[in-house]
């Protein structure tokens, strides 16, 4: 929504390292955050509101073990979000480092949406 976005300068990082200037990399927690562990953490984006996965690491490339722990922890959480959700792995803003948005069905951003929005949003 923000039109065509330049890429993220950055220098090349290798898998497994950080990039000082990314905004995943940083995590701040500006958002509720859902989950977090060794391989990655989900929190709501702050551009979507929608829950999203991030891997710990800077890069686009995990491995199928992890890309499959990502999925199904976000899976647990988009179920708790949303009635139904789809996954957009389109890297639009940040193509340099591996996130999943979970969004819902019939949607793109999750205003409107939300179970807990339609609740009042409680505290987590
Ligand atoms: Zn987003
Ligand atoms: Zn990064």
């Amino acid at each position: 929504m923000r039109g065509t976005v330049p890429p993220v300068r950055s220098q090349t990082v290798a898998t497994g390292e950080k990039d000082d200037v990314c905004l995943l990399c940083a995590a701040e927690r500006i958002t509720p955050w859902y989950h977090e562990d060794d391989v990655c953490w989900i929190a709501d984006c702050t551009i979507c509101d929608t829950p999203m996965v991030v891997w710990r690491w800077h890069g686009v490339d995990p491995s199928g073990d992890e890309l499959a722990h990502m999925m199904s922890r976000l899976a647990a959480v988009a179920d708790g979000v949303f009635d139904g959700h789809y996954y957009d792995d389109h890297m639009r803003n940040i193509p340099d480092h591996f996130h999943v948005h979970a969004r819902p069905e019939g949607g793109f951003f999750g205003h409107g949406f939300r179970r807990d929005e339609r609740a009042g949003r409680p505290t987590r």
